[in-house]
């Protein structure tokens, strides 16, 4: 991996980043009951004997979330295991009613991965160590009286996560790897990845690499828990290495097995807090679940998953840039929203003009998309019509404010864009004689003008410029510009 030193709190240190990061799977039922994973009901609406814990009940593995799952693992390069197993990872706390969770420990769903993006005018490349499926605990919390509350109604839900090698170095970086990795679970389906619902979680693991004599040594490792938006894990990560700066100049302290050390994040004081001491493997009492089987997957099954792929965002931006002719930065905005992209292609595929098109989903339809937050897509104009505003500009035959007025009236109705435009008299007009006779007004307004640009030199074309400005502002902007140009220079020629 790179070097990246940067000088904070008096001394120079080199930040080491990972990340876990808890991906809620989009499926209808929980992991190991039928019981539904939905998002604000009414606390413990949605459990059963299953995800109670109750005694005796059976876990009944969601292939569903295995579909998910590996889908999401292929995505992100992982090597996806034929056979896996699952374990009970035990600890008490109040929101997990079975006392473990059952998880995979020793056999992975997924392993091996990496994950490649833009950063910072390079491509980043984030090894993924592995990915592994697992239920999600419910909720605990603390009332206005002071009482513990408990909802199960998330008890249960799968989750998939992900856990990548320490290949992060800045705070920056890690967060440009959680905006992309949100971007790909949507494009895949695999999750709705609302973080304000907790459908995304991010656990950042830091230390330092610190030179003591010239010594390279690490700082012990924090995890900070839960962090769920993009704003806190930037703002976690860096306060840790400011942080733990300042705390290996006070201690000397190193990193050994037994001194990694779970910090919370406060969202009001914007620092890290101690939490309890993190278990280590050990304390786990990790031991396979005699309630399931180890799963297998077919050969076949996972081929045809990697077939069904779709194109995935990063490349999909490569393209877009190349063929729709617009800047990366752009380009990442044009396929953020997968329907919007698929529609800026199909409208392509009809034959609209690339570059003009992208201008139109960049401007007038984001505009129209953000004034009904909502997307371009589901502004419900065909593929047809956007082609078709979008050639009617790239001939010439609108200009871009006319094309703002037509977009309006297209928002309405199925009018083509054409005859929307010949309507609101919007179409450029390329008759002789109607542009013969704005010119006329105008010169006939203008005789000082007209004089200057009989004259020579640089004061001749500013007079020029001015007077087949007035000619298109007399027109609203519809004269054919070289016919006014022509026509012009044809009056201005000395008399015989
Ligand atoms: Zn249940
Ligand atoms: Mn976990």
């Amino acid at each position: 991996m790179e070097v990246a030193v940067i000088h904070t709190q008096g001394i120079d240190v080199e930040p080491i980043i990972g990340l876990e990061v808890h991906v809620q799977l989009h499926t209808r039922t929980k992991l190991w009951c039928g019981c539904p994973v939905e998002f604000g009901s009414a606390p413990n609406q949605h459990t059963c004997p299953v995800c109670l814990g109750l005694p005796g009940a059976l876990p009944v593995l969601n292939h569903r979330a295995v579909e998910l799952a590996v889908r999401t693992s292929l995505a992100l390069g992982c090597t996806v295991a034929r056979q896996m197993g699952w374990e009970r990872k035990h600890y008490f706390y109040p929101d997990l009613p079975r006392n473990y969770q059952i998880s995979q420990y020793a056999r992975p769903l997924a392993q091996a991965g990496l994950f490649e993006f833009p950063h910072e005018g390079r491509i980043a490349r984030i090894r993924i160590q592995r990915t592994h499926l697992e239920d999600d605990a419910g909720k605990h919390l603390v009332g206005d009286d002071g009482q513990t509350l408990i909802d199960l109604n998330r008890a249960g839900a799968p989750l998939l996560e992900i856990v990548t090698e320490p290949d992060f170095n800045t705070p920056d970086m890690a967060c440009e790897f959680a905006v992309q990795l949100q971007r790909l679970v949507r494009y895949l389906g695999t999750s709705t990845a609302n973080m304000q619902h907790g459908q995304l979680r991010f656990e950042p693991n830091i230390n330092l690499r610190v030179w003591h004599d010239g010594v390279p040594l690490r700082t012990p490792i924090v995890e900070v828990k839960n962090l769920n938006s993009f704003r806190s894990l930037h703002a976690a990560i860096a306060f840790e290495i400011n942080r733990q700066a300042t705390e290996w100049q006070q201690t000397r302290e190193v990193a050994t097995d037994d001194n990694k050390r779970n910090r919370g994040w406060d969202d009001e004081r914007l620092e890290t807090v101690p939490q309890r001491e993190k278990e280590s493997a050990r304390d786990y009492r990790f031991f396979p679940e005699p309630d399931l089987v180890p799963l297998k997957l077919s050969n076949l099954w996972l081929r045809d998953l990697h077939e069904h792929m779709p194109e995935l965002p990063i490349p999909r931006s490569a393209r877009v840039v190349h063929e729709f002719k617009v800047t990366p930065a752009n380009a990442a905005r044009l396929v953020d929203d997968r329907p919007t992209a698929d529609l800026l292609d199909h409208a392509g595929e009809a034959g609209g003009d690339k570059p003009t098109l992208a201008k139109q989903f960049l401007g007038i339809w984001a505009r129209h998309a953000k004034q009904r937050r909502t997307s371009i897509a589901r502004l419900g104009i065909s593929p047809g019509r956007l082609a078709e505003l979008a050639n009617l500009v790239a001939s010439g035959q609108l200009n871009a404010t006319a094309a703002t007025r037509v977009a309006e009236a297209m928002l309405t109705g199925h009018t083509s864009p054409r005859e929307l435009a010949a309507q609101l008299h919007l179409l450029q007009v390329d008759d002789e004689q109607q542009i013969a006779a704005w010119l006329d007004a105008v010169l006939a307004e203008h005789a000082q003008a007209v004089h200057d640009a009989r004259q020579a030199g640089k004061k001749a074309r500013a007079a020029r410029g001015f007077l087949l400005g007035q000619v298109m502002q007399t027109s609203a902007g519809r004269a054919n510009p070289q016919t006014v140009g022509r026509l012009l220079d044809e009056r201005l020629r000395p008399e015989a």
